[in-house]
């Protein structure tokens, strides 16, 4: 036992320690990444699949930290939630998502929304519906023009508090989605309770389809279940163009992924924008 205890530490102990090194390296610099504007939003377009028209762009989190480039939101976002700081930034996504967006409208962008991820945590502590309410009031935008993004498992957490919280929101007049849909386990007497708009379907299930028959019938069976509940539904990673067809025929409403863009710097989504709108 001694033995195979040595040899289990040994075995694990680095890439634990390294692995917490690293956590609290990423925290430390995120203290103060929100002070010092390192943090920036890239926008990725989301297409409606039967007119090609532009309908929203999703707002992705980088971090552009000093000495280590561009870092990924798989990297900081999950050490932002462990230690509480994804509530004050979470509040400045939806204020710099909302100015960016009126600055947009004003430059001539059509009606769309801009979409939000929200962490579980946001709905726990601060004040998530005053933090929408003010991001919206400041920046001077509808609030039809914000969709905010949740994940199956903040619905399923504490089902009551978040309800509360959701339909605080809908008040509000902004629109609901459920991002990574089919990877968790909400039923379909949740996705009613919460009167959500649309599904996103999890890139899992999208970017081989063509491939592979099981996500085929998989992605068929949600369409055909939010579109009887009246939702829509859009599909993610969607890298090419025999997937966007495979869609099209399943009826997916809505499409995003790097066949039609990679996320964009904000200057290159109103260029994006602007383009879009000539046809
Ligand atoms: P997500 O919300 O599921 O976002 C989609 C991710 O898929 C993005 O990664 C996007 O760049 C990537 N993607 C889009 N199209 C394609 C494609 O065609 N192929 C492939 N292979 N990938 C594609 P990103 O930007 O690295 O974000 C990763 C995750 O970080 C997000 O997953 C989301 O969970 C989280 N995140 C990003 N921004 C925020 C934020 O502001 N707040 C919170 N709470 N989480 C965020
Ligand atoms: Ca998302
Ligand atoms: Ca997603
Ligand atoms: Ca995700």
């Amino acid at each position: 036992a001694k033995h195979q205890g040595r040899n289990t530490w040994c075995t694990f102990a680095p890439s634990m320690l390294s692995d917490a090194a690293d956590r609290l390296d990423i925290r430390n610099g995120l203290a103060q990444a929100l002070q010092r504007d390192e943090l920036m939003l890239y926008y990725q377009p989301q297409i409606d699949l039967a007119t090609g028209r532009l309908i929203g762009v999703e707002a992705l989190i980088r971090w552009q930290r000093p000495g280590h480039g561009l870092v990924s939101p798989a990297r900081f976002i999950p050490v932002a939630e462990e230690c509480g700081l994804i509530v004050p930034i979470g509040a400045w996504v939806l204020r710099t998502a909302c100015r960016q967006m009126a600055q947009w409208r004003a430059a001539g962008a059509p009606p769309m929304v801009v979409a939000v991820n929200l962490s579980a945590l946001q709905f726990g502590r601060g004040d998530l519906e005053q933090d929408v309410h003010a991001a919206l009031e400041q920046a001077g935008l509808p609030a039809g023009w914000l969709e905010l993004e949740l994940t199956e498992s903040i619905l399923l957490q504490n089902p009551e508090q978040v309800l509360a919280i959701v339909q605080r929101l809908r008040k509000l007049g902004v629109s609901l989605s459920v991002d990574d849909f089919g990877t968790g386990y909400s039923s379909l007497a949740y996705l009613k309770q919460f009167a959500v708009d649309k599904l996103k379907i999890d890139q899992s299930f999208v970017r081989a389809i063509d491939a592979h028959p099981d996500d085929t019938a998989i992605v068929r069976a949600i369409v055909q279940m939010a579109h009887s509940l009246g939702l829509k539904t859009i599909a993610e990673g969607v890298e090419n163009a025999a997937v966007l067809e495979l869609l099209r025929k399943l009826g997916c409403d809505e499409v995003q992924g790097y066949h039609y863009a990679r996320p964009l710097p904000a200057a290159d989504t109103l260029s994006f924008i602007l383009a879009a709108q000539q046809g």
